[in-house]
């Protein structure tokens, strides 16, 4: 039987990564596309953990969870998870792999995909199952002018997919889940890191823009630090969280951990509202699966309109002060 396994992430606080629901969603997509194939998981934690999150795994559908279980397995580490999961795939044999494209799934699939000589596609925007039954993994490619469809000659076919590039299933997909506990063999590894612990960013805007229902982004076209103040009252004024091109991050206007695009941050707010946003391809990759997108700019004819909801032609300048002042009531 065909099957198609995903990496379940445990994060840092002891949550599954969401990730895995979006990916879950999509691949009883592709299971149906494939022979009805198998959806299942794969999860390397600390004794006693998947006990835990077993109603979720049974509520996305899963066929099989692939459990392994250790205290030595307590906090990620490379040498240890990725022996683990190259171990497991090598027995479980699945078709496709999917990892969500976190920085701990950076980092472990290409170590699967090296130590398993297959190949890996990262950072994809869409999967499908194309009529010879291989993944068709597509991603961008050169500078993101060009989306590349990639198959992989070998199996597993391996991919990585960004958190919030795929939406999860609106309601339970309840299974007879099986779950499989499998002791790890880790005896003799040599780590060369150790854990020793975690450090808060101080900068808690990452992290409010994954779950910010209101993103309002700044570009080049705010100029000044004055124009990415008038965008931040504005952001105040409605309770958003702010977001900017790479544009204004050259320009020193914004940090980097607020670039959104191929190669900052993909987000899906109910509300994305870009300001000063010429709207080139490597920015609208990375927000376009916003539910309603609306935009100031002074050029009617930005590329950013063809992808709005709703578009205001105008000076950020004077639009943004008009709508804090409007909202502010
Ligand atoms: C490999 C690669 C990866 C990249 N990754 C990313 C990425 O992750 N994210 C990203 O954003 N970009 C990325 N880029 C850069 C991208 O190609 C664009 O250069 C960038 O998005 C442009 O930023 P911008 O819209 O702020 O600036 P511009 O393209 O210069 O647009 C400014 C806009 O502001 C408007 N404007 C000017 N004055 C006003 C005013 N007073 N009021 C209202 N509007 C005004 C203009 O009409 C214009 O449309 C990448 C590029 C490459 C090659």
């Amino acid at each position: 039987m065909k099957s198609i396994l995903l990496y379940a992430e445990v994060t840092k606080e002891n949550y599954l990564h969401t990730v895995l629901f979006e990916l879950a969603y999509k691949a009883q997509e592709l299971a149906a596309k494939l022979d009805n194939a198998e959806v299942n998981a794969l999860i390397i934690c600390k004794k006693g953990m998947t006990e835990l999150y077993k109603e979720a795994f049974i509520n996305s559908g899963f066929d099989k969870v692939y459990a392994v279980e250790d205290n030595r397995l307590t906090h990620y580490s490379t040498e240890f998870y990725s022996k683990i999961a190259s171990d497991v795939i090598k027995e479980v044999k699945p078709d496709i792999v999917l990892i969500g494209a976190t920085t701990q799934g950076r980092d472990i699939a290409p170590r699967i995909s090296s130590s398993l000589h297959t190949g890996l596609t990262a950072d994809c925007i869409s999967l499908d199952i194309n009529d010879k039954g291989q993944l068709a993994a597509t991603r961008p490619t050169f500078g993101g002018k060009l989306m590349a469809t990639i198959l992989c000659k070998t199996l597993p076919q391996m991919a990585t997919v960004r958190p919030k590039v795929f939406k999860p299933a609106p309601e339970n997909i309840v299974k007879n889940t099986e779950f499989i506990y499998i002791k790890p063999e880790i005896d003799g590894i040599n780590r060369k890191t150790e854990f020793i612990d975690f450090v808060k960013s101080l900068n808690t805007s990452i992290n409010e823009l994954d779950s910010a229902s209101i993103i309002v982004a700044g570009g080049k076209g705010l100029k000044n630090e004055a124009g990415f103040r008038l965008l931040k009252n504005f952001a105040d004024a409605i309770g958003a969280s702010v977001g900017a091109t790479r544009g204004a991050v050259d320009m020193g206007l914004a940090s980097a951990d607020i670039q959104i695009g191929q190669t900052g941050k993909t987000v899906s707010p109910k509300l994305y509202i870009a300001c000063g946003i010429s709207g080139a391809i490597q920015h609208i990759v990375g927000m376009n699966d916003s539910d309603k997108i609306m935009a100031v700019n002074i050029d009617e004819n930005a590329p950013i309109f063809e992808v709005c909801d709703c578009g205001i032609v105008g000076d950020a300048f004077e639009v943004l002060p008009k709508l804090t002042e409007m909202l502010r009531g």
